[in-house]
């Protein structure tokens, strides 16, 4: 079989081979360990992790000692809810209804642990409003925790706005960007963030290798590990480092922010031919998330008519993923899905049999896998559609 073309960049994204470029000497002749500062292989790979702290750190207008280098942003969330608790008396925390397992379920942790938890809902487009977390803000409350950008409906917060409402409190605002770097700018100190989750491999980059950006000034976030071990990452995250993943993740962030201003408009263009094609040809369908404050590669549809395991197994030549909007059978309902349908008062998003396609174009898709992938996917839900 051809290789399927790629447009779940949402997942994760292919490793650009000038990434891999710079990984190699990590993997090969570079194996030092970067703790092992009495010899040249040790100072080679530490020297080589402080390149891509300060890589990373540049692209999101940060200070390099304010980078901790994780296995991923599920472990970078974590670190910031968990390790925020850490030794300190329970408090408030603030998120959305839509974050990522791993900071809802983390928040949930932490209210079994003596926390409350508010979980703001949403509205129709998938958008938390400044003014909810203003309303929820109490004396008591130590985080609030609201994503950049959304891993199912592409749909981008208002994070300036939001963080100026925290600026104004004595909580901290951790920001989940997986799925924003490289896709949109970020800039912790414009946007008043004070923790921030990162993963290379929605980037271009590895997988398993992430950061957490932590602010230092001018107050100092105090953060306990989530295990203990050697000192690395200023105590923060003990354990061998991942050097070749770390180098990876430097070159990653270095290259998104260089390539945005191309990359950017490159895949607006691309994934607004996806949609008008299918829209052009297809009716029954619905853009779910924000019509303009969306990532320029997400395109996420709800299909009416088609059973949603049917459309999938039917497009085995185009990688996507599905959620569905309601429960018919096999396949799960998306909690962001129905977040989104509960603030619908037009009742369009709670129609039954409503399959749901997400899409994400990304940096190596051409005009053509474009064209492809969308005749695809229009012949086969006619095909169902004529079925049923
Ligand atoms: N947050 C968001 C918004 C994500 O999309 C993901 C990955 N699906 C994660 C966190 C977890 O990242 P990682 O795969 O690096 O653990």
């Amino acid at each position: 079989m051809k290789t399927p073309i790629y447009l779940d960049h949402h997942a994760t994204t292919p490793l650009d081979p000038r990434v891999l470029e710079g990984m190699l000497p990590f993997l090969r002749e570079h194996f030092g360990n970067a703790a092992s500062r009495n010899h040249v292989f040790g100072r080679n790979a530490a020297a080589a992790v402080e390149e891509a702290r300060e890589r990373v750190a540049q692209a999101i207008g940060a200070r390099y000692a304010e980078i901790v280098f994780t296995a991923g942003a599920t472990e970078a969330n974590a670190l910031a809810l968990l390790g925020l608790a850490e030794g300190e008396a329970p408090g408030h925390l603030v998120t959305s209804a839509i974050e990522h397992p791993s900071v809802l379920d983390n928040a949930r942790r932490l209210g079994r642990a003596g926390w409350s938890i508010t979980v703001l809902p949403v509205d129709r487009h998938g958008r938390v409003g400044p003014e909810d977390v203003r309303a929820a803000l109490t004396p008591h409350t130590r985080l609030v925790s609201v994503m950049a950008a959304n891993n199912e409906i592409g749909t981008l917060q208002p994070l300036a706005a939001i963080g100026a409402v925290v600026r104004g409190s004595a909580a901290l605002f951790h920001v989940d960007a997986t799925q924003a770097l490289g896709r949109v700018p970020i800039d912790v100190e414009a946007l008043g963030i004070d923790l921030l989750s990162l993963s290379a491999h929605k980037a271009y980059g590895p997988k398993g290798v992430g950061a957490l950006y932590r602010r230092r000034r001018p107050r100092r976030v105090m953060l306990g590990p989530l295990f203990e071990g050697g000192g690395q990452e200023d105590g923060l995250r003990p354990g061998t480092q991942n050097v070749p993943g770390i180098v990876g993740m430097g070159l990653a962030c270095e290259l998104a922010v260089s390539e945005m201003p191309t990359e950017r408009p490159r895949l607006l263009a691309l994934r607004r031919r996806l949609q008008a094609r299918l829209v052009r040809e297809l009716d029954g369908l619905a853009l779910n998330g924000h019509p303009e404050e969306r990532l320029a590669g997400s395109l996420h549809l709800s299909i009416a008519g088609v059973e949603p395991d049917a459309l999938l197994l039917g497009l085995q030549d185009v990688a996507v993923s599905a959620g569905s909007a309601c429960s018919t059978g096999a396949v799960k309902p998306s909690y962001v899905l129905q977040a989104i349908a509960a603030a619908d008062t037009t009742g369009a998003a709670q129609a039954q049999q409503v399959a749901a396609l997400r899409l994400c174009v990304g940096r190596f898709n051409t005009e053509d896998e474009i064209d492809r992938a969308a005749q695809r996917i229009v012949e086969r839900v006619r095909v169902l559609r004529q079925a049923a």
